[in-house]
């Protein structure tokens, strides 16, 4: 008899090794495979997990392995393209496979208890079916509806069958006959009807444009990566809705990804409008069941084109043809905590995976993507002029030394709004801060309201009366006096979006003022119902932190007011002036979009600051370029690959211990790897931890990931007491 097969299982733990399992009792080799679900029992816990490879051997002994209690479905749920970006992800950012694979799961789909015992199946009429006569089937009128339904919807599941009147001893009468065939739900072939047709009249492209998706569409089949750089409303959407088109012509699916808050409802009814009802979209404001709806959508083919965020990159899409990453620069697209990965790296990683091509988008191009361009891994296309008759605004350094604020305004630019008022346009004042204030101080003794569990200041919010910590969310009651002096003397420092909100609306009592940030906009459809108001063109004002920097067209904006950049022209991370200039490119980027020119004004201590005038004469080209010197005289990223190497505790010296041991153990056998460290976190207490950190540096790839291989490895066997958590980041966005 031969030996029973052995089942490698990913589960949701933070283990960096698979499990083994012997298959459920009575399921045969026949029935398992990469991709399926499995129970599994973990200690005394049932838990779902992936199998990803069946195995002759493993490497523990025949009498140890545990057997797996069920195997839910009849077919794999992660198909093997994932599989495959999965495990290359987990490699690449070392982090536990399992976590990674059973993540690509809806929730609804990843317990035990919720997992329904069979996944839904999903019908379709095979190809066959087609060629049908039409007196075949006369004398089973029942089975004749049926295929009829099957023909004109393309795959439906059981319910929709249902729904339809359809029962499953018709479906099995036709599936016997060969003319209609099951899946499981979310592994349809490709659906039998044609793509829906362009609907919505596309504007004729301009030459830009003509050249940019002639070069996209040449290398169509295969693997390539392209950049597509252009200023807001140069028309790069409109390239990716015509690219789009052809992919979906060739009987493809497509994936766009977008930034976490960028996904618009504008965005989502223009791919509508062109594209029809096979747009699905996802993003952190579904519920559990939208997204496994969704899954299914585009695991069967009824979805043709996904429109998500981050997490979308891990959707089944069995015809995937092409990837698109709008403002590929934004931060979002990386996982800060967890799973740490960046949705636009592996998106490049999935595309070559599947041989076809991928598409960065942006106005302000990361300097990963511009070297990736100079060293000619990527192709490099440009749109030089906004589409239509859009003119660029013009953007002018207001000096605020010296001057007395209103809300964090100067006289120039609170003149400047009440004109634009006046003339019934809208305007928008950029602060990059939520709240009232970001300090509430005494000024008898000096203290600050700080917060107990972070080296950080707790920001006041006046209408909830709250003093509110924004790295751990701590809170507290304001104190109506100074809890170190009793002073009843206590001043709220600085502004928040919330007081210039109000110093708005007593200079301009007249029109309305809109707040946008993340306080303001957490009901579901309050972004919707907001630009549903500033569509309408009444002038008003709008105030806002950077979610108003992204994607959102306000097209009777002609004034913008960037308030406090100055912030990040200080900080010491070396990503600040990246950083800096991609936010004021793009809050720039809000006005002037329609025929009405925009105006930019920016409020600055530091006029004379490189930074700005170089954006201000020489626009974001000019900008980027010295910084990509500088940073390969300093051997930065992009010129060099990072990792931080993070420790947490409780109190600082079991976090600084164990990176010290560790850091003596690497340096002995990685000698080439440069190792800072440990040095304090950006902030060092956050949340109640310390945090402390190595930064690993190397000009390749390879080193660098065998010593963080080695750092896993010794990480994982040692007992460190008092160390909390420890975790990896590969090419971090922040904190290095
Ligand atoms: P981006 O994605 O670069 O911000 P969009 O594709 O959204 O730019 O285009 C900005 C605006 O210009 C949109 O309203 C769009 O419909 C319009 N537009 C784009 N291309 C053209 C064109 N070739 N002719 C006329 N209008 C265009
Ligand atoms: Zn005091
Ligand atoms: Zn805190």
């Amino acid at each position: 008899m031969p030996a029973e097969p052995i089942l490698r299982v990913a589960i949701p733990a933070p283990l960096r090794h698979a499990l083994d399992y012997l298959p459920p009792a009575g399921v045969g080799a026949g029935a398992i495979g990469p991709g399926m679900r499995v129970v599994v029992p973990l200690g005394p816990r049932r838990l779902v997990g992936v199998i990803t490879e069946v195995i002759a051997r493993s490497e523990l002994a025949p009498g140890k392995l545990r057997r797996a209690l069920a195997l839910p479905d009849a077919a794999p749920l992660v198909p093997p393209d994932l599989l495959a970006l999965c495990t290359f992800a987990a490699r690449y950012y070392h982090a536990p496979l399992g976590e990674v694979v059973v993540n690509t799961l809806p929730v609804e789909l990843r317990t035990v208890e919720r997992a329904p015992r069979r996944v839904a199946r999903c019908w379709q009429a095979t190809t066959e079916s087609f060629g049908l006569g039409e007196a075949a089937l006369a004398r089973a009128p029942k089975q004749a509806a049926a295929l009829a339904f099957l023909q004109r919807q393309g795959p439906a599941d059981d319910a929709a069958c249902r729904a339809a009147g359809i029962d499953g001893a018709t479906l099995r009468a036709l599936e016997h006959k060969g003319l209609a065939m099951a899946a499981p739900a979310g592994h349809a072939a490709t659906p039998a009807v044609p793509a829906p047709a362009a609907s919505a009249a596309a504007p004729a492209l301009n030459a830009g444009q003509q050249a940019a998706l002639a070069a996209l569409e040449q290398a169509c089949g295969a693997f390539h990566c392209a950049l597509l750089e252009g200023v807001t409303g140069s028309g790069k959407t409109e390239v990716y809705l015509r690219f789009i088109e052809r992919v979906l012509a060739r009987g493809r699916q497509a994936l766009v990804l977008v930034p976490e808050i960028g996904l618009t409802p504008q965005t989502r009814q223009r791919f509508e409008a062109r594209f029809g009802h096979g747009i699905a979209v996802l993003h952190s404001g579904l519920g559990d069941r939208e997204r496994l709806d969704t899954w299914r959508r585009c695991a069967d083919g009824r979805a043709r084109v996904l429109i998500g965020t981050r997490s979308a990159l891990f959707s089944p899409l069995p015809e995937l043809g092409a990837i698109i990453v709008d403002e590929e620069h934004d931060a979002s697209f990386k996982q800060q905590e967890g799973f740490r990965y960046s949705a636009r790296d592996l998106a490049v990683v999935r595309a070559r995976q599947l041989g076809v091509p991928v598409v960065l988008g942006s106005a302000t191009p990361s300097t990963e993507s511009l070297a990736n361009c100079a060293s000619g891994r990527f192709l490099h296309l440009r749109l030089h002029e906004r589409a239509g008759a859009a003119r660029p605004p013009a953007v002018r350094l207001l000096d605020v030394r010296g001057q007395a604020l209103e809300g964090g305004m100067c006289g120039d630019t609170i003149a400047r709004i009440g004109a634009e008022l006046a003339a019934g346009n809208q305007a928008l004042v950029f602060l990059n801060r939520r709240g009232w204030a970001p300090v509430l101080s005494c000024t008898d003794c000096g203290w600050m309201g700080e917060c107990r569990h972070c080296d950080a200041r707790m920001t006041l919010h006046r209408a909830e009366r709250l003093l509110w910590c924004h790295h751990c969310d701590a809170r507290s009651p304001v104190p109506s006096a100074c809890p170190h002096c009793r002073s009843a003397r206590l001043v709220a420092l600085g502004t928040g979006t919330e007081r210039t909100e109000h110093t708005l609306q007593r200079l301009f009592p007249a029109f309305p003022i809109r707040r946008i940030d993340r306080g303001t906009m957490q009901a579901r459809d309050a972004m919707e119902q907001l630009i549903g108001q500033l569509e309408r063109g009444e002038p008003c004002i709008l105030v806002g932190t950077q979610m108003l920097a992204k994607g959102h067209h306000f097209p009777h904006v002609t004034l913008v007011a960037i308030i406090d950049l100055d912030g990040g022209l200080f900080s010491a991370d070396f990503r600040a002036a990246e950083r800096t200039g991609q936010l004021l490119v793009q809050v720039a980027g809000r006005a002037g979009r329609a025929e009405r020119p925009g105006e930019v004004l920016v409020q600055t201590f530091h006029p004379g600051h490189p930074w700005l005038t170089r954006l201000v004469d020489g626009g974001y080209e000019a900008f980027i370029e010295p910084i990509l010197v500088e940073r390969r005289q300093q051997g930065l990223p992009p010129y060099a690959h990072l990792a931080i190497l993070r420790a947490e505790s409780r109190e600082q010296q079991p976090a600084l211990a164990l990176l010290q041991e560790l850091k003596q153990e690497l340096l002995h056998e990685h000698r080439t790897v440069q190792i800072i460290g440990p040095v304090p976190a950006p902030m060092q207490r956050r949340a109640g931890f310390h945090r402390l950190q190595l930064l690993l540096s190397h000009a390749q790839r390879t080193p660098l990931h065998a010593a963080l291989d080695a750092a896993c490895g010794l990480l994982e066997t040692r007992r460190a007491p008092g160390v909390e958590r420890w975790h990896i980041d590969v090419d971090p966005q922040e904190g290095a």
